[in-house]
């Protein structure tokens, strides 16, 4: 996933310079206007992006995929950027397309997640697909089918909605 959040350093309204303002208790980019112009009064609010990620059952499988530039042991859920009008549950079954070329079926929402360090709030879903063998697109590396049983969580994003989703199907382990 790309990084839609970089730290601009102009104010996006007037071009003038942002500077931290304090602001109801928290520290905010503001403009700060220059020597010649009043600040516009513009306030750079970095506000978390949603990104929807889906727990992919097949069976008794799980798929999970490796994105490029990944490290080889490194696999975790599908997810994507949702686009402009799409309702998250839209967005998770367009990036299934895209990503594994397969049409899932959404079983339920497991959860929403606070990523900090990328500044993301994930909604993750339980999504059903039918027999068949993925089809990679241009994101992915790889994909692997670990089976429920064996599926283990990793301790940050999207493993902690597979660390929830397991609780319920998985209760005695
Ligand atoms: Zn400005």
């Amino acid at each position: 996933m790309s990084e839609p959040h970089g730290r601009p350093q102009f104010c996006q309204r007037c071009g003038s310079p942002l500077a931290p303002r304090e602001e109801e208790g928290r520290t905010r980019l503001a403009c700060a206007g220059t020597s010649e112009r009043a600040s516009c009064g513009f306030v750079h609010y970095v506000n978390p992006t949603p990104v929807v990620a889906a727990i992919v059952q097949q069976g008794e499988h799980v798929i999970l995929v490796r994105n490029h530039g990944w490290p080889e042991t490194w696999y975790a859920l599908v997810t994507g950027f949702l686009e402009t009008n799409e309702t998250p549950e839209e967005g998770i079954l367009r990036e299934l397309g895209e990503e594994l070329g397969m049409k899932g079926e959404i079983r339920a929402l497991v959860g929403n997640y606070a990523f900090a360090q990328k500044n993301e709030v994930i909604l993750a879903y339980h999504v059903e697909v039918p027999a068949g063998d993925p089809t990679l697109g241009a994101e992915l590396a790889a994909y692997k089918r670990v089976p429920i049983a064996k599926l283990k969580p990793w301790p940050f994003a999207t493993g902690e909605a597979v660390r929830d989703w397991l609780a319920k199907v998985r209760p005695t382990t």
